[in-house]
Parts: C-alpha cells; sequence; structure tokens
C-alpha cells in the first residue's frame, strides 16, 4: 500500500500544477483508496478550501484541532462556516489526563517559560490529536503556500508522508495570499475577523500576535523563541522531523516579551 501511494504521490505532483484548486481537490477524492481528511486551522487558506470542499459536496472529512486556546474569533467563525454550509467541522481534542498532567506540570501557560515545554504544549494539544486526525486515512489535505515561508518554498504539491504513512497534497501551494484573499472574497467565504487586525497566520491566542509592518506572515507565532527552535511539529519531513517554522525574531520591548522570564 505504501509503495502504491508513494507513486500516487509523485503523479500528481507532476500534474498538479496544470489543474485548479478544486481539480487537485477532486483528484485527491477520487484516486487515493482511502480516507481523504483535510485538517483546518480555519485560518484564509484553509477557508477557501473547507469552501470548495463543502460547496462541491466532496467526500473529504474537515477536522479541525481544537488546544483549547484558541481565540473567540477562531471558535466564531468555526459556527458560522457550520452555520453557512450547513455541514460539521469535526473537532479533535487533547486527551484529557495528557492535559491535566502537562498543566499540573509546567503550569497553565508554561510554554513561555522553555522551548521544550512549548513543544511539550504542542505535543499534547496537537501532535498528538492530528495523529488521531489521520488514523485511517489514506489522503491528507492542507493548506499550505509556497511564499509562506523560505522553508515551505522546498516542499512540493504532493508528497509522500513517510512517517504517516499518506498522500500530503497541498492544494493551494502555488497561490498568493492576495489570489486567496480576493477568492474569499468573490465568494463569500467567511474568514477570520483577526485577519483585519494584522494577525496574518492565527493559531493559539497565548502564542500568536500582530504583526508589525514589514514583518513576514509568520512572524507573529511562538515570537519569543530563538528561530531556530520554532517547530511547528504538525508538519514533518520523510524522515519524521519536525518542519521548522521561518520566522523572524521581534525586537525586545515587545509587551509580551516582557513579561517572560528573562
Ligand atoms: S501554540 Fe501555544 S498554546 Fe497552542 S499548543 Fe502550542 S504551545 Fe500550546
Amino acid at each position: 500500500m505504501s509503495e502504491r501511494l508513494r507513486e500516487l504521490a509523485a503523479a500528481f505532483n507532476g500534474s498538479f500544477a496544470a489543474m485548479t484548486p478544486l481539480e487537485r481537490l477532486a483528484a485527491m477524492a477520487e484516486h487515493v483508496p482511502g480516507p481523504v481528511v483535510f485538517t483546518t486551522s480555519l485560518g484564509i487558506e484553509d477557508q477557501m478550501i473547507t469552501h470548495l470542499i463543502f460547496s462541491n459536496d466532496l467526500p473529504i472529512t474537515v477536522k479541525t484541532l481544537d488546544t483549547g486556546r484558541l481565540f473567540p474569533e477562531t471558535y466564531a467563525l468555526w459556527r458560522e462556516t457550520e452555520e453557512k454550509y450547513g455541514r460539521r467541522i469535526r473537532a479533535m481534542y487533547p486527551r484529557g489526563e495528557a492535559l491535566e498532567e502537562l498543566v499540573n506540570d509546567q503550569g497553565i501557560d508554561g510554554f513561555y517559560y522553555a522551548p521544550e515545554f512549548r513543544k511539550n504544549c504542542c505535543g499534547v494539544r496537537k501532535v498528538e490529536p492530528l495523529g488521531r486526525a489521520l488514523a485511517g486515512a489514506a489522503g491528507w489535505i492542507t493548506g499550505l503556500r509556497r511564499d509562506q515561508s523560505a522553508n515551505r518554498a522546498d516542499m512540493d504539491f504532493v508528497g509522500f508522508d513517510g512517517a504517516r504513512g499518506l498522500v500530503k497534497a497541498n492544494p493551494i501551494f502555488d497561490w498568493s495570499r492576495d489570489a486567496i484573499a480576493h477568492f474569499t472574497k468573490a465568494n463569500g467565504v467567511p474568514v477570520n475577523a483577526l485577519h483585519a487586525k494584522n494577525f496574518l497566520s492565527i493559531g493559539c491566542a497565548p502564542c500568536t500576535r500582530a504583526l508589525r509592518p514589514g514583518e513576514p506572515e509568520r512572524a507573529g507565532r511562538w515570537w519569543w523563541e530563538e528561530e531556530t527552535k520554532r517547530e511547528c511539529g504538525l508538519h514533518v519531513d520523510d524522515a519524521g522531523r519536525p518542519v521548522r517554522a521561518d520566522n523572524h525574531r521581534p525586537a525586545e520591548g515587545d509587551a509580551a516579551f516582557e513579561r517572560l522570564p528573562q
């Protein structure tokens, strides 16, 4: 099965460039021999994909990872999206016992104190639930874009995720943020209200800040960490190593930075 999926990923990777995002999603749904899951963070890229899946009734399950630390605006968008399309976005939650152990051990906001604490939190709240979200799937859709960071420029439209044993496809990989914003506006796709307040990449509330002028779009994520230690944890290379986010360290003086132990 793995070899078949690897070959399918290679074939898709060669053909995706000439296809529209909808055609790419439809091809995944039709040709991947098993369940296909789209994991959404409810960011603008993911909202475009959700729109294409729900509006065209594609047999792709849409799931989100509710870490318990999302912005109120994100929960409002989740509800608005379900109401608009009449479809459920399935929630994945952290394991209760693991979450209790994490918070009791390192504190409610332990992620600010050390990179390993942050990775522990992402591990319990995101990575482990993602594993369950993708269990049994043969295909995984994500909203990654090539121009989101230097690191992502090296990725492909479609790859074989050797660690999880599935075809991983990025159907809007070649789309710019501006083109996606135009699409969502033209098609009445609901988007997170925080995007209009300079939050371009939106994750958990305590770990996301608005961008300052001139910063790259993912600079507001885990901004207190050294650049070399920021790892998303959800996206891994073929050997299972986390793909590093490529952000810029902000200037000291940021309000949230100041409250950290120095
Ligand atoms: S982004 Fe922050 S709050 Fe969310 S899981 Fe990671 S460390 Fe925890």
